[in-house]
């Protein structure tokens, strides 16, 4: 199914805009990560294509070419799977995954051809009868996913259904989560406000800033050509190299750099694997700290910008603390964007 919304907005009654007027295409089978702050307007925005709340008069939603602004939650056959996975703690997983479908009033042999069927692309075959009261959380979210694809649903909305495990636990779902998604070939739209998951699960992300979605794309084009200051700093933490630009050179505290293009009206970013220990580097600084962390070193570097710059270092030693080091930023690693787009 395709999702089309035009001119979708939200004023809630106290007043508070939390989606201005946005569009928004997901194509069929899609997955697309709404990424954002906190207030940022993703849950609102997907509870609005749920049907859970009403959206402005103007606001128009297409599921495919059916009209459903104004059809109610029930109609509009989503699957939802949100941060508490409201389960039936004393039902057994095979009938929280049937509840829906009993409610349909669907056939008995259907309902367990249905459930056996997401039993076994979630892997939760073993666990058929066990009681919901003794599954491990991420268990429990297979469930949760597992009763929601159970209807065949027309699209699959998910909000934030990794935040309520633990840090290990939810990376190793994450990429299970990217998997089952697909497996399931449903169009899907996963709100987060985690970076790594967005990129990790979605085909293209959807940024959101202020109730707008600022940018979307594919991950790597975030990452590689975001189109505000903002962008750069939420997706993989760009740092800002303030400086003045004259033509084609930057001069910073720490020296003079080459840039891609001419830089007048611009601000420079530069992201911490960019920044690299280089003997022959033009910009001097100083080591402030070292952080050893398995793959790599982070490093601070104070001198060069007004703020403490972060080196990602890949090696098997680093510089100490107080060292005096030179650096070195490739000038295609420079992003060039402009000015006055921080927040929008
Ligand atoms: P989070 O990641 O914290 O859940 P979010 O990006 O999902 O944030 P929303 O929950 O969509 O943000 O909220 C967007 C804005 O709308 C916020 O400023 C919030 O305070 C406001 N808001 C949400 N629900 C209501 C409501 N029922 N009445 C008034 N304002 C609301």
């Amino acid at each position: 199914m395709t999702l089309r919304l035009t001119n979708t907005a939200k004023t809630y009654p106290d007043g508070t805009k939390a989606l201005l007027p946005s569009e928004l295409t997901v194509e069929k089978g899609e997955i697309v990560s709404l990424l954002g702050p906190s207030g940022c307007g993703k849950t609102t925005l997907l509870r609005i294509i749920a049907g859970l709340e009403t959206p402005d008069a103007g606001s128009k939603i297409l599921f495919d070419d059916d009209d459903v602004t104004s059809l109610p939650v029930e109609k509009r056959k989503v699957g939802m799977v949100f941060q508490s996975y409201a389960l039936f703690p004393n039902m057994s997983v095979r009938a929280n995954i049937g509840y829906g479908l009993k409610m349909q009033k669907l056939p008995k042999p259907e309902i367990e051809k249905r459930v056996t069927e997401v039993l076994e692309i979630c892997q939760l075959q073993p666990y058929a009868a066990r009681a919901i009261s003794a599954l491990s959380g991420g268990q429990r979210q297979r469930v949760a996913l597992a009763r929601a694809i159970a209807p065949r649903p027309r699209m699959l909305l998910l909000d934030e259904p990794l935040s309520a495990l633990d840090a290990n636990l939810r990376e190793s779902l994450r990429d299970e989560l990217a998997v089952l998604l697909r497996e399931f070939h449903i169009t899907a739209i996963f709100v987060t406000h985690d970076q790594d998951e967005a990129m990790a699960i979605a085909d293209r992300v959807a940024v959101m800033s202020h109730g707008h979605v600022v940018q979307s794309g594919t991950p790597e084009e975030l990452y590689r050509n975001p189109n505000s200051e903002f962008v750069a700093g939420f997706v993989g933490n760009a740092m800002r190299l303030d400086g003045r630009s004259e033509g084609e050179k930057l001069h910073l505290d720490g020296g003079v750099l080459d840039l891609p293009a001419d830089g007048t009206g611009q601000v420079v970013f530069v992201r911490a694997e960019d920044v690299q220990i280089d003997p022959d580097g033009p910009l001097s600084g100083k080591i402030e700290t070292v952080t050893f962390l398995g793959t790599h070193y982070r490093l601070g570097i104070s001198g060069i910008v007004s703020n403490v710059l972060t080196s990602t270092h890949v090696g098997l030693s680093a510089p100490k603390v107080g060292d005096s080091v030179k650096v070195s930023i490739k000038p295609d690693a420079l992003m060039l964007l402009p000015e006055g787009t921080e927040a929008e």
